[in-house]
Parts: C-alpha cells; structure tokens; sequence
C-alpha cells in the first residue's frame, strides 16, 4: 500500500464531506467533531466537512459523501458503487473487528477509468465500546482516547496508508500506530502516550509531524 490521491473532481474541491452514521453513540459524534475541528485547525491542503444535508453513501450510485463514519464490532461490510466489501486484513482475510479496541479502520473504495487507481468513497469504523485500563479495571476510554481514534482515521481517510504510519519515538504524533492508552483519575482525564520514553509526547494536543504534514499535502 502506499499514498493514494482521491478522483479527481473531489482533489480540486479540497474537501471530504463526511456522514456521521445515525448509529453513532454521543460520544463518537461528539469525538468525530472534535477531531475534524482539530484536523481544520492544522490548515492543510484538505479539510473535513460534516454538510447539514450530508447524505450516506448509497449502495449504487453517486449519491452521497465522500466519507463515511461508523461504529462497530465483528465482520465490516460497507456497500457502494454496486459493491460488496467487506474489511480484511493483508493476507486477504475477514477481520473480526474489536468492538472494545483502541483503533478504528478505513476502508477505502477505488476505481480506475483506464488510469491509476483514485479513491472515490471511504469508510472509518471505530469500536463501538472502546476499553482501557484503570484503577478498579476495565471502563470506557474517555473523550480524549476517542478523539485520537478519530483523528487518526480522519489522516488515512485522506489517502494514507497503514504503510505510512508514524513510528513511536521523538517524532511521534497522531499518526503513530498502537500509542498506550494512560487512564487519568477520571475518563476525561485520560490521555494517549505516543511515546513513553523522554521527550514524552501525549495526545492531546492532536497534531502531526512535518513528515505527515508533507505527505498529506503532496497528495492534495
Ligand atoms: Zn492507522
């Protein structure tokens, strides 16, 4: 895998407009707005939009946003463009997604009009109950956890792949795959840790390293 640029009508208009699915809990709304508003704010070359009249991808058709949100847990399968898909992992097979995990997943649909592959619909799932660890055990992460999942799916929605991740290290950032979750007192306390050794680096603030600046950038 590797960068992928959106169709082309879509890169010329510089924004992803995004359904929120009605299932979504108050939480992952609430974090998916958040994590567009902190997307926007890093003044890229694309930005996110959650339109009033936003319209789910329709399983045929052209209808619809570029980007779709959901929540879930076991088998994904999304529909569009007449197509059936269902998420799997690099060696082709079926995920059994983790409703209680700390990661989410975009599935992005290409087509090809006799030239390369563009990206013409995405969809992020997140887990539907995510879980940390804290004093007296397992409980829900709090909002900060859930607006790191969110920020990172809204960076591969825009055309990176699990290929282009951030390593854990001083360069850390949102982009950094499997950060530690770090339980605060209370939920809303919690904290991602993208690196844990010196310089500590935690989310929030939700932010992205040159390197990611560069790559999103140079794909819009
Ligand atoms: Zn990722």
């Amino acid at each position: 895998m590797a960068v992928v640029a959106w169709e082309t009508s879509i890169r010329n208009g510089k924004v992803l407009n995004v359904f929120p699915s009605a299932k979504l809990s108050k939480g992952w709304l609430d974090a998916l707005k958040t994590s567009i508003v902190a997307f926007n704010n890093l003044k890229l070359n694309v930005t996110f939009a959650i339109p009033n009249n936003a319209q789910a991808i329709p399983p045929d058709g052209e209808d619809g946003v570029e980007v779709q949100f959901n929540m879930g847990r076991g088998t994904i399968t999304n529909q569009a463009h007449g197509t059936t898909f269902t998420l799997t992992d690099k060696a082709g097979q079926v995920v059994n997604f983790s409703g209680t995990s700390l990661h989410g997943s975009t599935q992005t649909l290409k087509r090809s009009f006799g030239g390369p592959h563009l990206i013409r619909r995405a969809f992020i799932t997140v887990p539907d109950k995510p879980q940390m660890s804290a004093t007296g055990g397992q409980r829900d992460a709090g909002p900060n956890i859930l607006n790191f999942i969110a920020f990172h799916e809204l960076i591969h929605a825009t055309g990176l792949s699990n290929d282009e991740h951030s390593a854990t290290g001083p360069n850390a950032d949102g982009f950094t795959i499997f950060p530690t979750a770090d339980a605060g007192k209370t939920a809303k306390d919690d904290r991602m840790i993208l690196n844990s050794n010196p310089p500590r680096i935690f989310a929030p603030p939700l932010t992205i390293s040159p390197r990611v600046v560069g790559l999103i950038n140079g794909n819009w």
